[in-house]
């Protein structure tokens, strides 16, 4: 029996198996459907992770992670998890895809959100060259440029004023003349002069080079076409949790989830059942950045370790 399984290996999971090996847990096996980095691996540059000046692309940033853990014990196993489940004696049961199965004493969820796509022609092929669903990342690199964004809700429009501050046009795409947002947020965005409103409105296409995006393709309810020149499109059109490991046969959650689909946890990323931790990105009001997912890892780790040897 495994000490603790960690499912998922991006920060959150890699800390998670650093701080819980290093610790001195026995049994650690990280279960990571692809490689091991989490979704940052598919950013090109990073340069707000604390302590590091250079900017480095996520993939080189991620690199050195795994190895640091499997120094200490950790074990990693390229398997997709499709449930977690506890049994009466208080162990946990990980199936994986394929009908494997393992037993441990502790869980640690750390499986991440996706951003919602917006199924727009030439958003994947250009994802992470000028297409972007994290302003706080890569809006630096747009600094005193044009930019675009997608969408109407609260995401959409913080992010937008978030931009204006550092680029010089903020173009807010959205296909309705109101917003989902709420109307102190909405208010700071009519008044914001950098952000012009194109409602009622549609992006058909992201267009680009091998250098990446040159710029949209914008149709209004009336049939008006428009091209909008500009080297980055941020989509917001929402968030998937990735919280299908926790579904049970009779299709209730093992955990309390938020309204979201986030997994509820506490300070010490303890969920609603002993023994299973969340932390990173799937969790409720995660800041969604490699820094705070692994700070959330490292609590987690320590926390396992604690309930284990308890
Ligand atoms: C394009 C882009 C740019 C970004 N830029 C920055 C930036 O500049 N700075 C910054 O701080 N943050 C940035 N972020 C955000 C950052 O990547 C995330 O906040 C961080 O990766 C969250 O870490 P996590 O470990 O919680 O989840 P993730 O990184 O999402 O890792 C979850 C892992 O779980 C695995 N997994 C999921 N389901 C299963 C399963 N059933 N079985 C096994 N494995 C599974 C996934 O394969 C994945 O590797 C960016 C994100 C994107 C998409």
């Amino acid at each position: 029996m495994l000490d603790l399984a960690i499912i998922g290996g991006g920060p959150a999971g890699l800390t998670a198996g650093l701080y819980a090996s290093r610790g001195g847990l026995q049994n650690v096996t990280m279960f990571e459907k692809g490689m091991p980095g989490g979704q940052i691996t598919g950013s090109s540059e990073i340069e707000n992770y604390p302590g590091v000046s250079e900017v480095m692309s996520g993939l080189d940033m991620m690199q050195n992670w795994p190895e640091q853990c499997m120094r200490f014990g950790m074990k990693h196993s390229m398997e997709e998890v499709s449930r977690v489940s506890k049994r009466d004696d208080g162990t946990f049961e990980i199936s994986m895809l394929g009908d494997k199965m393992v037993e441990a004493k502790s869980v640690i969820v750390c499986t991440g959100s996706t951003p919602r796509r917006s199924g727009i022609k030439g958003e994947d092929k250009f994802f992470g060259r000028g297409v972007s669903t994290c302003a706080t990342c890569d809006g630096f690199f747009y600094k005193d440029k044009e930019v675009a964004v997608l969408g109407g809700g609260d995401t959409a429009l913080e992010e937008a004023l978030y931009l204006a501050n550092i680029c010089s046009k903020v173009h807010l795409v959205h296909r309705r003349d109101e917003f989902r947002a709420s109307p102190v947020t909405v208010k700071k965005v009519k008044e914001n002069k950098k952000i012009e409103l194109i409602l009622n409105s549609v992006i058909d296409e992201i267009y680009g080079d091998n250098s990446g995006v040159n710029g949209v393709k914008i149709s209004d309810k009336q049939g008006n076409k428009r091209d909008l020149a500009v080297p980055g499109i941020f989509v917001f059109v929402g968030m998937n949790v990735n919280n299908e490991v926790l579904m049970q046969e009779d299709g209730k959650p093992l955990c309390d989830l938020g309204s979201n689909g986030n997994v509820v946890v506490d300070l010490k990323m303890k969920t609603s059942v002993a023994g299973l931790f969340g932390a990173g990105d799937l969790r409720i009001d995660a800041s969604k950045q490699v820094v705070c997912a692994a700070g959330d890892g490292a609590t987690a780790g320590i926390q396992a370790l604690e309930y284990v040897n308890d």
